[in-house]
């Protein structure tokens, strides 16, 4: 669905987010997804920069079961937002946040006794019950307990009055990698930590351990639950799995041209001359800028759309400029449209393509679209 330059107004570069598109690709994953499984919406870091209210609320238009977030604040806004879905925080929080938890009914994870005790007290303190999930470290290494100390802790700890332990979980390290050896050893170290609590007796309904690759490629790691985060957006983690899922963008990023102007040959353009005119080159101005999150390594590198035709990024970018070659592309204007993400007559780039040219990955292009950048939603 393509919306008419108008959307742009006085903003000189807004990102245009299709709710639509995104309520299509959540019923894309659920269509894929073992019967009974859960779906947490994971929509952390601004909804991978595409705003995290209103992709909250189209999460459970669209029918996530739970909402997934990474830090208390951002729980917090969604509480003071309305929002009444189950909200995980993905990341660990520090005994000082245990009162906001409980307080806002957010669902903290668990790998280490301070903040079991920290969320024990707060909740008894208040007269509540801390609902938690305890996270096992599979081979990450960045949050979760150890395996081994599963067991010892549960015998200390599973029992503080004002827990109640609803879930437990783990993240792979490799699986958007494809590297199936080390993740079905780590589900495998998972599943038998679990086997070994639930046998003395320490329960824990729902199991999960899948993002979007596990949604969408592993069925048989589904288990209760699964936390799809870059997938709802229209990205799938590995270019292997078009094959598996239709998903669609969910963002474009477009802006205006500015200025336009004729140089002679052999003119140096930019800061630090960085491009030089081979011939005489008309060069338009847009304004976008690594100051709106459009990285400046993509500067005499990366490409845009500028009626229906692709444009050579040329020069250094600037804080809120970006220089391109429209040699080629008669009869522009200015005010004209100039799309960075998204599609414009046959022409189409797509946040991957940006992530290629920065040797990144399209969490980082996306999330890093300035808050600056006006979101404009639309159905
Ligand atoms: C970010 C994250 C996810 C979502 O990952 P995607 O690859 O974007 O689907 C799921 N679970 C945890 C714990 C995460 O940190």
């Amino acid at each position: 669905m393509s919306t008419p330059f108008h959307a742009l107004g006085n903003h000189h570069t807004i990102a245009e987010i299709n709710l639509t598109t995104f309520r299509k690709n959540i019923k894309a994953i659920k269509h894929v997804l073992k019967q009974g499984t859960l779906i947490m919406a994971v929509i952390k870091t601004d909804a991978y920069g595409h705003g995290i209210i209103p992709i909250a609320q189209e999460a459970v238009r669209a029918g996530a079961n739970r909402i997934g977030v990474t830090t208390v604040e951002e729980g917090v806004k969604l509480r003071k937002n309305g929002l009444l879905l189950p909200i995980h925080i993905l990341s660990s929080i520090i005994p000082d946040q245990a009162s906001d938890v409980v307080n806002y009914n957010l669902i903290a994870q668990v790998s280490t006794e301070d903040v079991a005790k920290a969320l024990s007290t707060e909740a008894e303190r208040v007269g509540k019950e801390a609902t938690v999930h305890l996270k096992i470290d599979t081979g990450l290494h960045r949050f979760g307990m150890n395996p081994n100390e599963t067991l010892p802790f549960c015998k200390k700890y599973y029992s503080l009055s004002g827990l109640c332990w609803e879930g437990i979980y783990t993240h792979f390290s490799s699986a958007d990698e494809g590297e199936w050896n080390t993740t079905e050893q780590q589900y495998r170290l998972f599943m038998n930590t679990v086997a070994q609590l639930e046998e003395a007796g320490y329960t824990f309904p729902i199991k999960h351990v899948g993002a979007s690759t596990i949604a969408i490629e592993r069925e048989d790691m589904h288990l209760d639950m699964v936390r799809p985060g870059i997938a709802l957006f229209g990205y799938h983690p590995s270019l292997r799995q078009e094959k598996q899922i239709m998903l669609e963008p969910v963002m474009s990023l477009k802006s205006k041209l500015i200025h336009l102007k004729t140089l002679a040959p052999n003119t140096k353009v930019g800061y630090g001359g960085k491009y030089s005119t081979t011939k005489t080159e008309q060069i338009g101005i847009i304004s976008i800028g690594h100051g709106d999150g459009y990285k400046r390594g993509l500067s005499n590198i990366g490409k845009v759309i500028v009626n229906g035709k692709e444009a050579n990024i040329i020069g250094t970018i600037s804080l809120d400029q970006t220089l391109i070659n429209v040699t080629e592309i008669p009869n522009l204007t200015i005010g004209d449209e100039v799309i960075l993400i998204g599609k414009q007559g046959e022409k189409r780039i797509s946040a991957r393509d940006i992530a290629n040219w920065l040797d990144s990955n399209v969490d980082e292009v996306l999330a890093s679209i300035m808050v600056r950048v006006l979101r404009v939603y639309i159905t």
